[in-house]
């Protein structure tokens, strides 16, 4: 178990595809940098795999300080009983105060299994991070410099903030896109650590024979326009009259868990608390009552136009524009405006 009263630095488990560090693990350096500055300490990010020879590179110009890197043809792929072991060996080398993972599929299979066998808590689903105290209640103790792990609870109807402030190394999964992706700077200088990784074959408990890699074929994340539909579109027809829009604007359609549900278009449209975050320079949110689970996923856009029968809709709290009408008008006369403009 790492020592809770020693300074160790705030660490990054790093996802990465071929030669491409995963955009979740360079979001998350850009945070652990905040953190690190924050407390004093260096950041530290962990990459696995079998061919990572020149990803400390990009880490490091991305706020990193020390690249470990863990390099074993028995890492090629992903595996949570081989992945978890070598994390868990290196963490107790190192003793890192805190390590954030991505709440990919990956980051919530292997954080649950280091956690365990390191002793720690963990906090899923994180959309914040912080550095604050806590005075225990029972002992009177008040402890400085800790994460303060914000995260939607209760289906998201609260948002509750988690510490963890006796058992380390502090734990959180990451939900992709809610930090900021930090500024490239190839001047930064860091250092490479190269870790021997102690594995044998036992340690693998699946065989992987083949692998089948899949594209994204929206990419809602990286889009400036998003257009965005819920279950007031009614069917999956009148959706088309959102992708009109989106391509009159050069942009993407996103939707709501209703919208997904309902069958008006497939999942990985979805925006929210259990879909993707966005952050687009514009979101139009049409037939979308603004439910929190929904807000938490694009309230970080720059400019939000919301289209809604109902004047009291809680979109409408934070779009900057307010369009209370029925989206199969509005939405013509958009489509039509930007025509005439262009
Ligand atoms: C654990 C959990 C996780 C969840 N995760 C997510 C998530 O990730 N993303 C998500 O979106 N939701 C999520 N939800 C669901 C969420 O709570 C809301 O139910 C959902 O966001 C509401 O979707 P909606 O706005 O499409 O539908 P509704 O709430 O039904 O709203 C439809 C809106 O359309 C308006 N409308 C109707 N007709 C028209 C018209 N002709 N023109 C204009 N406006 C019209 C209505 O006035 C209404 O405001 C989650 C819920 C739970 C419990």
């Amino acid at each position: 178990m790492v020592d809770v009263n020693k300074k160790g630095d705030v660490w990054v488990f790093v996802e990465s595809l071929g030669s491409k560090v995963e955009d979740t693990s360079l979001e998350l350096v850009g945070k652990a940098r905040e953190l690190a500055d924050e407390l004093g300490v260096q950041v530290g990010a962990v990459v696995l795999g079998s061919e990572i020879a020149g990803l400390d590179e990009r880490l490091i110009c991305c706020g990193g300080d020390k690249v470990y890197m863990c390099q074993d043809p028995l890492l090629a792929h992903y595996q949570v009983s081989s992945y978890s072991k070598v994390l868990c060996d290196i963490a107790n080398e190192y003793n890192p105060s805190i390590i954030l993972f991505g709440a990919t599929s990956v980051g919530r299979d292997l954080a649950p299994r280091v956690a365990a066998r390191l002793g720690a808590g963990l906090s899923a689903d994180c959309t914040d991070l912080q550095i604050g105290s806590h005075k225990d209640s029972v002992t009177g103790k008040t402890y400085d410099d800790i994460l303060l792990q914000i995260c939607p609870a209760f289906g998201g109807n609260v948002i509750a903030t988690i510490i963890n402030f006796d058992k380390w190394p502090q734990m959180a999964t990451v939900r992709e896109g809610v930090m900021k992706m930090p500024e490239l700077d190839r001047n930064r200088k860091g250092e490479t650590i190269k870790h021997t990784v102690n594995l044998s074959k036992e340690d693998l408990v699946v065989e992987i024979l083949d692998e089948l890699v899949t594209e994204k074929t929206v990419d809602l994340k990286g889009s400036d326009v998003v257009v965005a539909g819920g279950a007031g579109i009614g069917s999956k027809e009148n959706f088309k009259l959102l992708w009109d829009l989106a391509n009159a604007l050069g942009g993407v359609v996103g939707a709501t868990r209703p919208a997904v549900d309902l069958g008006y278009i497939s999942e990985e449209h979805m925006i929210g608390a259990t879909g993707v975050t966005v952050r687009p320079s514009l979101y139009i949110a049409a037939g979308i009552s603004g439910a929190l689970q929904h807000q938490t996923g694009m309230w970080d856009s720059k400019k939000i136009i919301a289209i809604n029968t109902d004047p009291d809709a809680a979109i409408f709290d934070v779009a900057h524009y307010k369009i209370v009408g029925d989206f199969n008008e509005v939405i013509p006369m958009m489509i039509k405006a930007i025509k005439a403009k262009c």
